[in-house]
């Protein structure tokens, strides 16, 4: 199975694949510095699972506590998500995106080629492809991203992609999300936006919840079927597994894969989803266009199926089914 080092390990899609490597036998070791998660996580994690896993405070950037993590450990293979993730913010600060996200990128890449560790598993972003026409596929290339946060994500990659090239004993596995959401189905870790959500569901559970008065629909006239923009949410823990799928199966070298499900469904839908599934109304305003979002946007999923044997398996039921269930039992 052999030892994995997680950046970014109590974060979202942090802590679900922790949850899911510890389930499946791996031995952990987690880093974060609680940017934007809490230290709570770690307790869920352990109680969750039945497993205990190293985990240290630390900021990856740091190339002193990294050397200390690795010269610690007997590490396989890092899977990399400590990253800022805010697309307003990174336009607002776009010096704090790129120093901090990219420098992470480097600090581990470096260590993990001079300590010998030979997978690298990248948190990359749907966002690579820009304004493409989707299904978007890996064969696509990525452009200029409209924001800092999307520039750090095609610029890490294509460091990573030369890191490997220039080193046959270091591969890296890009994966590139599409919509993330939900949580483990036990309810006992989530997401835990700071402050007033950006993405779509956060902000569905906490008006669920009465934290926020409406949801506020950002354009119904794009050219969709009911006007309102269509995204692949894929449940966080279906792209959770599909991490350990790329440890097990991606070949050595350089491999990128689209984790989504192929199924691109409307702000709209979404709302109608969560409605049926928890039985709560959602009330919402159609306000104007969010700068920078892109009408239609979900993944060809065939290349991550063929390749490493994963497919997305929950629904959108079940999605808003588990977002609920742990905004309402734990969500702050
Ligand atoms: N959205 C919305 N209201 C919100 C947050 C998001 O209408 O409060 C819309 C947004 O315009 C986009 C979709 O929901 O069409 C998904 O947005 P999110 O920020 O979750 O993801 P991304 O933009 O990264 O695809």
């Amino acid at each position: 199975m052999g030892s994995i080092l997680v950046s970014g390990g109590t974060g979202f899609i942090g802590s679900h694949t922790c949850a899911v490597l510890l389930n499946e036998g791996y031995s952990l070791i987690a880093a974060d510095n609680f940017s934007n998660s809490s230290p709570k996580v770690l307790d869920a994690l352990r109680r969750l699972t039945g497993r205990d896993f190293r985990f240290y405070e630390a900021d990856v950037t740091n190339a002193g506590c990294v050397e200390k993590i690795f010269a610690e450990n007997d590490i396989d293979g890092v899977i990399h998500f400590a990253a800022h993730k805010a697309v307003g913010e990174s336009v607002a600060n776009p010096l704090k995106y790129y120093s901090n996200n990219i420098n992470a990128s480097i600090v581990l890449a470096r260590a993990c080629c001079e300590h010998g560790v030979r997978k690298f598993v990248f948190s990359s972003s749907a966002t690579v492809y820009g304004f493409g026409n989707p299904p978007f596929a890996e064969d696509m290339p990525p452009v200029f991203a409209a924001n800092p946060y999307g520039m750090t994500k095609v610029i890490c990659e294509r460091i990573l992609t030369d890191t490997a090239n220039a080193n046959k004993d270091f591969s890296v596995i890009l994966l590139r999300y599409f919509n993330p959401v939900g949580a483990h189905e036990s309810g006992m870790i989530g997401e835990m936006p700071g402050g007033v959500p950006n993405n779509l569901m956060p902000y569905i559970t906490q008006v669920a919840k009465g934290k926020l008065k409406e949801l506020r629909i950002f354009g119904d006239d794009y050219d969709t079927p009911d006007g309102t923009c269509i995204r692949d949410y894929i449940h966080v823990m279906d792209l959770a597994e599909g991490h350990t799928a790329a440890l097990k199966n991606a070949p050595e070298g350089v491999s990128v894969y689209n984790l989504g499900t192929g199924r691109g469904t409307s702000v709209l839908e979404l709302v109608r989803a969560f409605e049926a599934a928890n039985g709560i109304k959602i009330p919402y305003t159609i306000v104007g266009r969010r700068a920078g979002d892109i009408a239609v946007s979900y993944a060809s999923a065939d290349k991550a199926q063929k390749f490493l044997g994963w497919k997305a398996k929950r629904t959108i039921n079940d999605m808003c089914r588990d977002a609920w269930n742990f905004e309402k039992n734990y969500g702050e």
